[in-house]
This record gives C-alpha cells, structure tokens and sequence, in this order.
C-alpha cells in the first residue's frame, strides 16, 4: 500500500504546473457556519490566480502567512495550515473553514487566531501551496476518517469525493452539538441531505476527553472486517490515543495510516516543532 500512497504522490507533484513559492489572495466574504467554525471565502488578485487550486485532491492544504505581531503589521508572518475546504472553478473563489479557538485564552492565540478575530472582507493574505490532500485507495475494503474540528474541513472534502461504493465510518470529536454542519454539494438536492452523513459519528469532548471518547467511540462501533484505509488528523494527543489502538489493538499496518498531527493543546506550532526536532 505504501508503494500506491508514493507513487500518486509523485504523480500529483510531476502533474502540477510550476507556481510562485508564495501568491496573494484576497478576503471575499466571511461567514459563521456554526459559533465554532468560520468560512473565509478568498479569490485571488487577479481572476485566474488560484485556478489550479480546482485540481487538488480533497484535503490538501495550504500554507497562510499571517502577521506575527498582534497589531497586524505584516513586516513578519509566521505560516499555519489550512484544508481547502473547496474551490468553486465558475466563480474562482476558494473557501478555507477555521475553527474559532475560544478554549484557548484569547491572551495566548497565535496569529491565525488574532488575524480572524479582525479579518474583513478586502483583506490580503499571501500563502503557498497547495501540499498532497488525500489518495483514495481503491483497493482498500472500506475507509475510516478521524478528526477533530480542524479536520473536519479535510474529512468532509473526502466523504464529498468518495465514490458511492466506497465503505467509509468518519468519527469527528466537536465540542458540542453547535460545532455539527451538514455534508453539502448534495447530489440529488439539498432537501433530500447528502447520503454520507449516515457515515459520520459525532463524538462530543472537550480537548482534553477526545481522544478517550473517540476511542471509545470506535470501540463500541460495529465496523466492517478488513484492513481500512485511514485518515487520522487533529490535536496531537487525539492522534496518539487513535493510533494506539489501530496499531496495537486492530494491527492496522502504518503504512495503512495517513496521519497528521494538525495542532497541540497549550503549543504555538513554533514550540510544536522545536520539541519535534529535540
Ligand atoms: C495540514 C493542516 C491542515 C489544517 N486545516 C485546518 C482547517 O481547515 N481549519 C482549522 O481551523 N485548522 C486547521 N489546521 C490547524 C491549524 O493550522 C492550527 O490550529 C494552528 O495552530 C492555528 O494557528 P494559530 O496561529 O491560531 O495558533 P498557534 O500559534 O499555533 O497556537 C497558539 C495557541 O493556540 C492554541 N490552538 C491552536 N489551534 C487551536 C485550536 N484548533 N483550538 C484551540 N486552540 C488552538 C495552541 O494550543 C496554542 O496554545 C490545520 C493544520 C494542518 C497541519
């Protein structure tokens, strides 16, 4: 399997056309989709600026830079990553979903944070990117996506790309019912709900409990036999918890498990990375 995950990546990399290392885009419209969870709507500078953002496997992500100093001068930026939640080709506008941090003080938010509190519609981001979303495996016998809020964007983006036939379970820890949206891109209308949400358990914690109660969760779910394919992405202790158990307990092969660590509770992504490298 890991030889499939290579050779797609290569193929996305030598496939993709040459890009600038960073590019400007500009905020559209910003709108609340839940009290947890807002989407900024970008276009680019110029009309066909971000068009082959239209080609990128669903979760792929980008890197936005944004001010370090908490006044917004953008004399230095630090990067944080962000899903492409979806590009709409016809009217070239690019949505990106952030959750609003409001577990964590308002004193210690980082520059992703401080930038959405004050973003407004007009407003210039640069960014780069976009890095490899996720490769569906065809052979895999069905396909189960874990996450966090941060993940929700990539793993919506995956349950809307999924084929029909595809077996997926997604289990999502929100904070509560209020952090719930619905699937969208609904093929036969949108009265009807899109077919996936039946695939998707919501699993309510605070940080601190998701990844026991995601665990839990999966625990006492009846799932389908075989070795999933699996997305697994979120705060760092989620990921290790999940891990543990599809490791040790399920025997899950790693190489069957693409695994991202998005955020850690009570780190900048600065201090997340000098512990990595230590
Ligand atoms: C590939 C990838 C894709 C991602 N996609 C998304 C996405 O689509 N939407 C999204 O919202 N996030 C997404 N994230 C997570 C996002 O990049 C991090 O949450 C990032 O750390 C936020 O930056 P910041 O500057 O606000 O906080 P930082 O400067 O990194 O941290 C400052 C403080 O805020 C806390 N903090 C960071 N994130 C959160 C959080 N989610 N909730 C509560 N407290 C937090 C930290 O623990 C720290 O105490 C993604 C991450 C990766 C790697």
């Amino acid at each position: 399997m890991l030889a499939f995950y290579r050779t797609q990546g290569l193929m996305s990399q030598l496939l993709s056309p040459l890009k600038p290392a960073t590019r400007r885009m500009r905020v559209r419209a910003i709108h609340t989709l839940s009290p947890r969870m807002r989407r900024v709507v970008f276009t680019g500078v110029s009309p066909t600026d971000l068009a082959d953002l239209a080609n990128v496997s669903p979760g792929a992500a980008i890197k936005l830079m944004f001010p370090l100093n908490a006044n917004g001068a953008a004399d230095r930026t630090l990067g944080r990553a962000y899903t492409i939640r979806r590009y709409h080709a016809e009217r070239a506008e690019l949505e990106v979903d952030f959750v609003v941090h409001d577990e964590t003080p308002t004193a210690q938010h980082g520059p992703a944070a401080r930038w959405l509190e004050h973003a407004a519609p007009g407003d210039e981001v640069e960014f780069a990117g976009p890095k490899r979303g996720f490769q569906a495996n065809p052979a895999a016998p069905w396909t189960l996506l874990v996450g966090d809020e941060t993940a929700l964007p990539a793993i919506f983006a995956i349950l809307e790309s999924l084929p029909e036939r595809t077996r997926v379970h997604a289990f999502i820890a929100i904070s509560d019912a209020r952090a719930r949206l619905p699937l969208e891109g609904v093929p036969g209308g949108a009265s009807a709900g899109h077919p996936r949400s039946h695939d998707i358990h919501w699993v309510e914690a605070d940080t601190a409990h998701a990844g026991a109660m995601v665990v839990g969760a999966l625990s006492a779910q009846t799932l389908p036999t075989g070795t999933p394919q699996v997305f697994l992405a979120g705060e760092a202790s989620l990921l290790k918890q999940v891990r543990t158990l599809l490791e040790d307990t399920w025997a899950v092969p790693r190489d069957a498990i693409d695994a991202k660590g998005y955020w850690t509770a009570g780190l900048t992504r600065e201090q997340r990375k000098a512990q990595e490298r230590r």
